[in-house]
């Protein structure tokens, strides 16, 4: 029975019973399952297994899935031959796995080997739902970690695509053990500063979402996977309640917090290349000649209250603006982990002149319609929590951090408190103050109070000429302090708000010019003179050690 069981054999493809999502049809011409239309089944093999007509996902058997995303011939499979495993001496159910190995011609749930994309060595675990409907039994667990394990040894990258059930009834707690298994195997691949990128196919659910799933550096997924860990149907007689429309959809996860993006299947492989390209070992920042020092330029002259309105101006270039002006290939990705994903912060990764950064920015809408999503860029707790997950992810690959800061302030309301607006706050300042990497704040517009400075505990603090950055707006300090809103002006000019002010107080670094007050159409020299900076700025910090860049940063507040 077990060499039966490891015997290899051809290919089998079958339609399957279960579930209702569509399936690969076996002849030439085939109803979909999902919309009901005639297909022609070559054209859905060659169309990334997606219906034509209605764009439904097929799924995927994990060989296909090897093949879309990997360079040809480039797999190399791993243990191709597992001991059959039956913990508990279950009845039956030796039998039965002989017979899903003889349909499947899978030796269990998960596929693993090393293969190149674009070039790129990893390791790759790709789940079937097949075999066992992708459940996590012993031999999973082995070959999740077995292949981590090699990964650490090999200092590859992991990407793992999941496509799971639950646990393995048959398995008992043998099953439930997996989950403790994997997820230890991870945290040494992460602590060997290595890149692990989750996949989520359709479903995944139970413990291999409560384990590897989710514990990717970066969390992916197709569109509409169910993820959750408790499936609908069980949730749904618990509670006694019709579940909502989309509810433990990819979509849903995303608005939630808990993915980096969700990638269509056609846009996998891609995806996948550049943020491994992302991730590849360090390149040296090149600096020409007589660029070391901080330009000094003159300043126009203006009332620090015009400067506050300019900083308020909608036409004012946002963070985004500067992110696609200065840096290439950036990648957005989302969600604090934890409660959503806060449209009021973007982040990401992007390479500045070759070399991969974090690139971190309060973002401001540029029409009522969007400020209204980015909620005029005044973020809540999961934004700030957001930010500083990308911080850390940042730290543990040696990325120097770019944030731009132009904030009103941290949102003001009984949610943000709810969801500790002030703890978000804090941590970030704890946690930014040791980062022990480079980490550059340029205030590009407002720069309203500890909603600016969670993202300005950085080694270097830049403001755009018209730029403010203030402990309150001067509306409110008037309020507070004469009793009169209408005095912000005033308030404005005492309060020391812009940027020729703070240079002077040693609060900031450098000045950036603003020949006119920055629009779109208007911020090419400001890009330039920006770009030369940070070029500056890496340079002299990026050859600093860590533990060197927080005790910089450690002296430069505590001086304050
Ligand atoms: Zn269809």
């Amino acid at each position: 029975m077990i060499r039966d069981f490891l015997k290899k054999r051809p290919v089998y493809q079958k339609t399957q019973e279960q579930e209702k999502e569509p399936e690969i049809p076996a002849g030439l011409w085939k109803k979909c399952n999902k919309c009901g239309a005639a297909i022609y089944t070559e054209d859905v093999i060659k169309g990334h297994y997606i219906c034509p007509k209605c764009k439904g996902y097929f799924r995927m058997h994990a060989r296909r899935r090897i093949e879309m995303i990997t360079d040809e011939g480039s797999f190399e499979e791993w243990d191709v031959e597992m001991p059959e495993s039956n913990p508990l001496h279950f009845p039956g159910y030796e039998k039965k796995l002989a017979e899903v190995n003889q349909k499947t011609n899978l030796n269990e749930a998960i596929i693993t080997g090393k293969a190149a994309i674009d070039g790129k060595t990893v390791v790759l675990g790709v789940m079937d739902a097949r075999f066992f409907m992708g459940s996590m039994g012993y031999n999973v667990g082995e070959k999740v970690a077995n292949a981590i394990e090699r990964a650490i040894e090999q200092k590859l990258p992991v990407i793992l695509f999941t496509c799971a059930g639950g646990a393995r009834m048959q398995e008992g707690i043998v099953s439930l053990m997996q989950m403790a298994k994997t997820s230890a195997v991870l945290k040494r691949h992460s602590d060997a500063g290595l890149l692990s990128i989750t996949v989520l196919t359709d479903p995944t659910t139970g413990g291999v979402t409560a384990s590897f799933a989710m514990l990717g550096d970066v969390i992916l997924s197709e569109p509409g996977t169910l993820i959750g860990f408790a499936g609908p149907r069980v949730i749904e007689q618990t509670i006694h309640q019709k579940l909502p429309e989309g509810f433990q959809r990819a979509e849903f996860l995303l608005k939630h917090g808990f993915l980096d993006a969700v990638v269509s299947r056609e846009k996998m492989k891609e995806t996948l290349s550049q943020i491994l390209m992302l991730h590849e070992s360090k390149e040296v920042c090149p600096l020409p000649e007589g660029k070391m020092d901080v330009k000094k330029k003159g300043i126009t002259k203006m009332s620090a209250w015009d400067r506050v309105l300019i900083s308020r101006m909608p036409e004012r270039p946002t963070g985004l603006d500067y992110i696609e002006r200065i840096f290439t290939d950036f990648i957005e990705f989302h969600g604090d982990r934890c409660f959503g994903d806060d449209h009021a912060i973007v982040g990401g990764i992007a390479r500045f002149q070759g070399v991969p950064v974090t690139v971190i920015a309060q973002q401001k809408g540029k029409n009522t319609k969007d400020n209204i999503d980015r909620n005029f860029g005044m973020p809540f707790p999961e934004g700030y929590r957001k930010a500083l997950r990308l911080m850390k992810q940042a730290e543990k690959f040696h990325r120097p951090i770019i944030c731009f800061v132009d904030t009103p302030g941290a949102f003001c309301g009984i949610e943000a408190e709810e969801r500790g607006q002030g703890e978000a706050i804090a941590r970030n300042l704890y946690e930014m103050s040791a980062l022990k990497v480079p980490v550059l704040s340029i205030f590009i517009g407002e720069g309203g109070s500890g909603g600016a400075l969670a993202m300005a505990v950085a080694d270097e603090v830049w403001m755009m000429e018209n730029a403010i950055y203030s402990v309150l707006s001067p509306e409110g300090f008037a309020s507070i302090l004469w009793k009169d809103a209408k005095k912000a002006a005033d308030a404005a000019k005492v309060m020391k708000i812009t940027a020729a002010d703070l240079k002077k107080l040693n609060i900031i670094d450098y000045v950036i010019r603003e020949e006119h007050p920055a629009t779109v159409e208007t911020m090419e020299p400001i890009c330039e003179d920006m770009s030369e900076q940070i070029q500056r700025f890496l340079t002299v910090y990026g050859s600093k050690e860590g533990s060197e860049l927080a005790a910089h940063r450690y002296d430069r507040f505590r001086n304050m």
